[in-house]
């Protein structure tokens, strides 16, 4: 399928690896110029390279901490005109309600809230003035199943789905799509983090943190950057314009809800 969208330009924040480097791959797939982003310049050269290789796409990079004022700046500058915008920043740290001080929330509000809010807000009017535009943030399964260990995150996310919800609709009929896409359990590094974590906590190997996780699993497999990477293609395609406001679950059957 031809999702019509070759020539365009991303923005796709934290992507030089895991979910984000999925969603650039799929993009550039589909013949999408690219923006990419991480703070590491290395891995951030190599994966700009190897899609550039493969995809025969134009990369550029920018090596900023996309939390920060500065780091949006720098972005923004690169990404004028952008067609499509995909937010996402690493995820705050696992922990017990008792220990989260009003920094640590300041700084997951940063992260994975006020981060997102900054870029759309920026990136906006240009998609509206020209009648198109696709925004897409990674957020998390835990805005529909709270994950007790990840509070910091489940609070700055349920926060940015309730401002999606109301901006989305504000502004759809100029063209422009917001959704999110939230993952379950994928193979990617902050995974192999927090089974660290867990093994740690349990007294266990990481390898048996990584088979009970597994275990929660109905699909019996963690997800790939890959296949959620091509769901990110899809949003941003010409034939998802009327999808709006979503949050699509990407979870291998894990949420156990009808709905
Ligand atoms: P990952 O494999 O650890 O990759 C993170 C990517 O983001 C790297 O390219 C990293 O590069 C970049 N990055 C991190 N912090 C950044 C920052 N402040 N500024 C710019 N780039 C940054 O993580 P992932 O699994 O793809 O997760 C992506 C998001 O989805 C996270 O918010 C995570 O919490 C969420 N999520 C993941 C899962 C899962 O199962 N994987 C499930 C639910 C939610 P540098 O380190 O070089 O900056």
């Amino acid at each position: 399928m031809d999702l019509g969208i070759k020539g365009r330009r991303a923005l796709v924040c934290a992507s030089s690896k895991g979910l984000g480097r999925g969603c650039a791959e799929a993009l550039a797939g589909e013949g999408v110029d690219l923006i990419l982003n991480a703070r590491g310049q290395e891995a951030l050269e190599q994966t700009a390279q190897q899609i550039r290789d493969t995809y025969g796409v134009r990369v550029d990079t920018v090596a900023v901490d996309v939390t920060t004022e500065a780091g949006q700046a720098a972005l923004l500058e690169a990404a004028v005109d952008v067609d499509i915008l995909v937010t996402n920043a690493g995820g705050p740290p696992p922990g017990l309600w008792s220990d989260w001080s009003r920094d640590d929330f300041i700084a997951a509000f940063d992260a994975n809230l006020l981060t997102p809010i900054a870029l759309i807000k920026a990136t906006l009017p240009g998609m509206m003035q020209r009648g198109w535009g696709r925004i897409v943030n990674i957020t998390s399964v835990a805005v529909k199943a709270p994950i007790p260990v990840l509070g910091l995150s489940n609070t700055a996310r349920s926060g940015l789905t309730g401002y999606v919800a109301g901006v989305s609709r504000q502004v759809a009929g100029s063209g422009v799509t917001i959704n999110n896409l939230l993952p379950g359990l994928h193979d990617t590094d902050r995974l192999a983090m927090l089974d660290k974590v867990d093994a740690a906590a349990q007294g266990v190997t990481e390898d048996a943190a990584r088979t009970a996780r597994i275990a929660t699993v109905p699909a019996g497999r963690f997800g790939t950057s890959e296949e959620f990477g091509a769901a990110c293609a899809w949003l941003c395609s010409n034939k998802a314009g009327f999808v709006i406001g979503q949050n699509i679950l990407l979870d291998g059957g894990a949420f156990p809800g009808a709905m």
